[in-house]
């Protein structure tokens, strides 16, 4: 087997990997793999952009009460604060790097406001923040030569042995299919960044690229890391229906703007249900509208423009214009067919505020991180900042202590011989679309005991068949991705089962209400590795 040495290791090419990979870069050797174009990560489609703290009206302790009062009382104020605190920091490290932020007249950067935010702290690049972002830190990544990205490279399992200094587990690295040749590769590292985003894709209705699928919880939970908080996911209320595949957003600004959500009979949805009608928030939309699909059986709910000039729906929102035009709906005489979508998971692989896991040698940042920044609910745009912030912190860390030699690994996961039966991409396929329903009807934004309790029995019987599969079948990047989807769905159910309350995001009609007494904590599992 082809191995690769080198100091650092980057599993992951969105926002978090590679400004980790920029700083690491230099006193260490720095490689990236990334699964399959560089350009291919959520990060590439953020839109609304990065909150920090720069206006002159705005201060830190604003920021860090709006992110906790979203966050329902799982926050870790001390990382909150921390997160704010080097908000403004990394924006200018962003700009310094290249990305071109929109600005005012006069050069001053252009702030957006955001639902629960309570001043304009918005950074962002027109409605395309993320595809900036990604521009510019790709191009940066170029130009170093101390970094080498391989793409097509899906990292299959992390390496993970004693370290013959202190004793302790250590990752070393991690066991990677080049998915053009097939081959198996080991990639041996002194530190190993898990960076590879979300796992919208366990859902039916999605805004996530098709690269989220929870490689790196099921990863870091496989190699014995602590995983917290996974039942909190955040599902936007207004995609594009039909929402499969990567669903286009239907951004809240429309609704500021004055358009209404309304039954598919025209009944209005909101009307009796929070003051704020159609501008509530998320969380409180995005359940009315789940509960009123399950009720009534209708697909989707209507958002209807119709309060809106036809001549300020097209030059407010060019982008949903075109984008709903191309499928035939025009915005200005229809309603918009909207459905929720899973958007983003506040939960992920346990760090402290250094992106240290609880494995020696294995840090983590961004989305697949969860530092204790978002508690039960995400406050709009942290995500990109908590992404740089940690990636800088543990960069720190890493540049104190660049580790040249790695410890010896375990044995790479075992993968068998036998080559994939003509049918096995269809039943993959399907194998894939059962887990989607399954954990949108049993464990979305609606969930109840004996819902769970379903999605977690016919689970493990997907990942019975499935590692079965795997253990037989020579390696193959789909049958990667859904032993992982479904490792990471269990784990995400298992969660929810725990919490026998509601908050945040999670809300069940067995336990509708916070119960601070029991669950004021995080939701913590870890799989114990026999020592
Ligand atoms: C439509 C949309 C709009 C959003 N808007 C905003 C916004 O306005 N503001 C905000 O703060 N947040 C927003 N978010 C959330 C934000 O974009 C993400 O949380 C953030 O970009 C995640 O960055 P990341 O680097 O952690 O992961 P990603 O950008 O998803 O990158 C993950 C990388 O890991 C790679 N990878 C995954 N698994 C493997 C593997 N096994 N082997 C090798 N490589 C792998 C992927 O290919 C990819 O390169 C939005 C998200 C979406 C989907």
């Amino acid at each position: 087997m082809t191995v690769h040495e080198t100091d650092v290791l980057v599993i992951g090419s969105g926002i978090a990997g590679l400004s980790f990979a920029l700083k690491v870069a230099g006193p260490a050797r720095v490689v990236v793999v990334t699964k399959k174009q560089r350009a291919d990560s959520s990060t590439n489609w953020a839109q609304g952009g990065i909150a920090a703290v720069i206006g002159d009206d705005d201060r830190p302790e604003l920021h860090v009460r709006d992110t906790l009062a979203a966050g329902a009382g799982l926050c870790h104020a001390d990382v909150v604060a921390g997160l704010v605190r080097d908000g403004p920091a990394r924006i200018r490290e962003l700009i310094d790097w290249g990305v071109r932020f929109s600005e005012e007249a006069g050069g001053r950067l252009s702030l957006g406001r955001e639902g629960g935010h309570s001043r304009r702290r918005i950074v962002h690049a027109a409605d395309r923040t993320g595809r900036e972002i990604e521009r510019a830190l790709l191009a940066a990544v170029e130009a170093d030569p101390a970094i080498e990205v391989f793409e097509d490279h899906i990292a299959v399992d992390l390496l993970v042995g004693e370290d013959p200094s202190t004793g302790e587990r250590r990752c070393a690295g991690a066991l990677v299919l080049d998915r053009r040749t097939g081959e198996l590769v080991r990639f041996h590292a002194g530190w190993t960044m898990l960076a590879t985003g979300g796992f919208g894709r366990a859902y039916r209705h999605t805004t996530n690229p098709d690269i989220a699928v929870g490689d790196g919880v099921a990863m870091a939970y496989r190699a014995g890391a602590a995983v917290m908080n996974l039942e909190f996911v955040q599902f936007h209320p207004t995609a594009l229906y039909p929402a499969e595949g990567r669903a286009v957003l239907i951004s809240e600004a429309v609704r500021g703007e004055g358009a209404v959500l309304r039954r598919i009979d025209g009944k209005p949805l909101m009307e009796g249900v929070h003051p704020l009608g159609s501008l509530a928030t998320r969380d409180v939309v995005a359940r009315t509208i789940a509960m009123t699909l399950r009720e009534r059986g209708d697909p989707y709910v209507h958002l209807d423009l119709s309060p809106i000039p036809a001549e300020t729906v097209e030059r407010r929102f060019p982008y949903i214009f075109a984008e709903c035009l191309e499928r035939g709906i025009d915005i200005r005489r229809e309603p918009i067919p909207v459905v929720p979508a899973a958007h983003y998971a506040c939960g992920g692989v346990r760090t402290d505020e250094f992106g240290r896991t609880t494995i020696a040698g294995l840090l983590a940042a961004g989305e697949v991180a969860c530092t204790g920044v978002h508690g039960a609910n995400r406050l709009a745009s942290n995500s990109l900042l908590e992404a740089v912030v940690f990636s800088h912190r543990a960069a720190e860390r890493v540049r104190e202590e660049v580790r040249a030699t790695p410890c010896p690994a375990e044995p790479p996961c075992p993968t068998g011989r036998q080559g994939p039966d003509p049918e096995a991409g269809t039943r993959w396929e399907a194998r894939g679309a059962a887990l989607r329903d399954l954990m949108w009807e049993c464990a979305g934004i609606v969930r109840s005991d004996e819902l769970l309790a379903r999605a977690e029995h016919r689970l493990r019987a997907m990942k019975r068949e499935t590692e079965l599969e795997f253990a037989a079948m020579l390696p193959d990047a789909r049958l990667v991705e859904l032993r992982n989807l479904i490792e990471t769905s269990l784990l995400v159910v298992r969660s929810a089962r725990w919490r026998r309350e509601s908050r945040g995001l999670h809300y069940t009609i067995d336990h509708p209400y916070r119960d601070n007494e029991r669950y004021l904590r995080d939701t913590v599992i870890e799989r114990r590795q026999d020592p």
